[in-house]
């Protein structure tokens, strides 16, 4: 019997995980369980489990609700439930496994970054004040096809930062949309601008950093604030920002949100449903920003977005003198 437990797909890879006929059963945790999976369960014959009342799935046929302190016997339940559930599904249904093979380092923390930069934070700053790094972006986001195809605009705007010696540190479901595409491993150095090709070269890290879901946003601030901190700098005055460029859930909105209060230049993509309250769009794309020092950027071009963000960043740097 096989576990995994961690990112290996997004909200929408999860119905062709479950049509691989591997799956005996399938346990979430989270609200972005697909609504339509019982068609998949019952197909392949996968029994569904929830283990947090907020997921109301049809189908799921075991609910538990999570008790921190029954952990250990919720795990056991749930590996039951497989064993159980693979005794009646064996030599029905036939697995077919993608033979697609893709490589990816994933699982940077903050303190793994500071630690490939040898826990000395002038090591990042050092390269950030060449030039060699222009700057960072958290890229932190779902997948959705409201913008165009699966993932296609979390890649390519991750391809057009790198080009431009921009590194991008991603979260969500759209991080796993670019392990997939070979964005977090080593051969995707060459894909980098000459200047972040050196650093990561140098460091041995890809030019993506895969820093977990979305839920994990919040430890990618840890290190911009780390830094803000040693440099004894305000958020907004750092060559920083955030993306979005496939959102689609309310913790992505949440998220999102957090980033303009933190004093990010905040990208979103799809256009947020506000556009009929004209005063809200003001406010999240100007008037914001004498607030907090961050605000709301529009756009569902990768390479215009691109461009927008290179231009917020050098305006920061040449703020700092840099
Ligand atoms: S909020 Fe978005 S990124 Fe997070 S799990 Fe849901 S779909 Fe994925």
């Amino acid at each position: 019997m096989r576990f995994f437990v961690g990112l290996m797909g997004n909200w929408l890879a999860i119905e062709p995980f479950l049509a691989t006929g591997t799956v005996d059963a399938f346990v979430m945790e989270e609200n972005c369980s697909p609504p339509a999976i019982d068609q998949y369960a019952e197909k392949y014959q996968v029994a569904l489990v929830s283990v947090s009342t907020i997921i109301g799935v049809p189908g799921t046929e075991h609910e538990m609700p999570y008790y921190p302190q029954k952990a250990e016997e919720m795990a056991d339940k749930c590996i039951h439930i497989a064993i159980e559930n693979f005794k009646k599904r064996h030599g029905k249904i036939k697995p077919m496994v993608p033979r697609h093979v893709q490589k990816a380092i994933a699982g940077f923390s903050t303190e793994a970054v500071l630690n490939a930069i040898g826990n000395d934070l002038q090591n990042l700053v050092d390269v950030i004040v060449k030039g060699q790094l222009k700057g960072i972006v958290a890229l932190a986001n779902c997948s959705t096809l409201r913008n165009g195809p699966q993932d296609w605009n979390t890649v390519n705007l991750a391809k057009q930062l790198i080009k431009r010696d921009i590194l991008v540190v991603a979260g969500g479901c759209g991080n796993h949309g670019l392990e997939v595409a070979g964005m977090c491993n080593l051969d995707a150095i060459d894909q980098a601008g000459d200047g972040l090709k050196a650093v990561c070269s140098a460091l041995k890290i890809p030019p993506v950093l895969s820093f977990g879901t979305c839920t994990d946003t919040g430890r990618i601030s840890m290190l911009v604030t780390a830094l803000a901190d040693y440099l004894d700098a305000d958020i907004s005055d750092l060559p920083i920002a955030v993306t979005a460029p496939e959102w689609m859930e309310q913790k992505a909105t949440i998220d999102g949100i957090f980033a303009v209060a933190y004093g990010a230049f905040t990208h979103l993509s799809p256009t947020p449903f506000i556009t009929g309250a004209p005063k809200l769009v003001k406010l999240l794309t100007e008037d914001v920003e004498s607030l907090t020092g961050g605000k709301v950027a529009l756009g569902d071009d990768p390479v215009e977005v691109a461009e927008k963000i290179e231009s917020h960043i050098m305006k920061k740097r040449k703020a700092m003198g840099l």
